[in-house]
């Protein structure tokens, strides 16, 4: 028997409105206990969804506010479960009272996510959605909105589905062959076989294929900020944070650590990463920021290198460019145009294996960042076709669901290769069984509970 578990739903601090929620037996008697309605009415017996005006009490019965609440019960709620909302005034003072108030009516506190994870466990979401609400709460830009409203809406989990359930009917269809499995199968039922699976195998690559889209829309392109000390990675950084995020100075090796800002150009999410620096140094510190600086180059998909303009690049400048093409699609950001002597280099001569163009700007003065800009959003598309295009909602958008759709593909091949190597159907079926499991993970159909549980413990409180 679940227990009755309240918390409050709206984030710390004073605001407009704070919400307290209440899931499990009994919600709709505590929150009675809490909240005296100006009608007849009792909380507790009010129709579902009713919102009803009157006074929010403490919990020895006197009045701390005014408010709206409402009761929706089992199985018609988020959870499933029997559950009340109390809107109060955004006071942290009135919200923690009320919420005492309610642990006095017999609630205890909830756990991340225990919300969203009893909705789970009551069939109102499947994983892929519960994931999606997270997501939904995280996005920062509003693509990532859109997918993971797309997600919570089930378009990935139908995507899924359609996978699952074409498997099944593989399994259905030749479970009666396993009534024989001495016999070879007969030239048709091999070739439906081999179709069937090799269809599948496409389904799922594609859908695999969508893991690095979706982690890119979900968390952001991570684009690192690279340069020799003063070349204006600082300054640059702030220019498109719009705001100063970075210590900009004249003393080269100020920032000693990476420094993080999310932006957003034309609804596409950016992590700028603006690091220490790449050089040796006997500094232990600035050593630190150096590994730093390394690690966030090794996991960018972008980089920018920034350089002064107003010095002729030598060896190190050569040698920075050279790592960074090694790395990913570069953008060579000539900085300082607006000073004299600057010059700003056509197309270095090497391309190496990735992408390469130069902008000329000055972080200073905002010279050229609407070119530097449209040039990120123009690498970005690049790195996430048709994401934009593709049903939002539909992509896989963690390593966890990656990982499970990978396993899936996996599967399904070594079915297929096995179906070509003449192997019986019985063992054929264990990979399509195995693909089924793989995939069960990322709805939640086959997941194990501790798993499940450390997914949900990412959430945060009332949620
Ligand atoms: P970082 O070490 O690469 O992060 O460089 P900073 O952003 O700290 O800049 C180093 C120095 O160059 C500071 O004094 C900045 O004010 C200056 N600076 C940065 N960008 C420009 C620019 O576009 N024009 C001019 N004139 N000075 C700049």
């Amino acid at each position: 028997m679940p227990e009755l578990i309240a918390a409050i739903a709206t984030p710390p601090g004073p605001g407009g409105v704070g919400i307290l929620r209440l899931s499990g037996p009994g919600a709709g008697g505590a929150a009675a206990q809490v909240f005296r309605p100006v009608g007849k009415v009792p909380l507790d017996q009010a129709p579902d969804r009713q919102l009803l005006y009157g006074t929010v009490l403490d919990r020895a019965g006197r009045p701390i506010d005014t408010g709206l609440a409402f009761v929706s019960r089992a199985p018609h709620s988020y959870t499933g479960e029997d559950t009340a909302e109390l809107q109060c005034h955004g006071s942290p003072m009135v919200l923690s009272l009320a919420l005492e108030a309610l642990y006095a009516a017999g609630a205890r506190p909830a756990r991340p996510g225990e919300f969203t994870q009893r909705a789970f466990l009551n069939g109102k979401l499947d994983l892929a959605q519960a994931e999606a609400v997270m997501d939904l709460i995280d996005a920062d830009s509003p693509a990532a909105a859109r997918q993971a409203a797309g997600q919570l809406t089930g378009a990935l989990s139908r995507r899924v589905e359609g996978i699952y359930s074409a498997l099944t009917d593989i399994m259905a269809h030749f479970c009666a062959v396993l009534d024989y499995p001495d016999e070879d199968l007969d030239p048709f039922q091999t070739e439906t076989l081999r179709r069937d699976l090799a269809a599948q195998a496409e389904a799922l690559r594609a859908l695999a294929a969508t893991g690095r889209r979706g982690q890119l829309l979900a968390r952001g392109i991570t684009c690192a900020l690279i340069g020799r000390p003063n070349a204006g990675k600082s300054s640059l950084l702030n220019a498109l944070a719009g705001y100063e995020r970075a210590i900009v100075t004249p003393i080269p090796g100020t920032t000693r650590d990476t420094l993080e800002v999310k932006v957003e150009l034309e609804g596409l999410p950016f992590r700028l990463v603006d690091t220490a620096g790449l050089r040796d140094s006997d500094d232990p510190i600035e050593q630190l920021g150096v590994a730093r600086s390394r690690q966030a180059l090794d996991q960018a998909q972008l980089i920018l290198l920034v350089r002064d303009g107003t010095r002729p690049p030598d060896g190190e400048d050569e040698a920075l460019l050279a790592q960074a093409l090694a790395q990913g699609d570069t953008i060579l950001a000539v900085n300082k145009a607006d000073l004299p002597g600057y010059a700003c280099p056509a197309l270095p001569a090497q391309g190496g294996g990735h992408g390469l163009s130069v902008v000329s700007l000055s972080a200073k003065a905002g010279l050229g960042l609407d070119g530097l800009e449209a040039e990120l959003v123009r690498r970005a598309q690049a790195l996430l076709p048709q994401a934009q295009a593709e049903a939002a909602g539909a992509l896989l958008t963690n390593h966890r669901q990656t990982q499970a759709a990978e396993r899936a593909l996996a599967a399904v091949q070594r079915a297929a290769a096995a179906l070509e190597a003449g192997v019986t159907p019985d063992a054929l079926l264990t990979d399509v069984e195995e693909a089924m499991t793989a995939l069960g993970e990322l709805t939640g159909k086959t997941l194990r509970e501790d798993i499940t549980q450390r997914i949900f413990d990412r959430f945060c409180v009332g949620k």
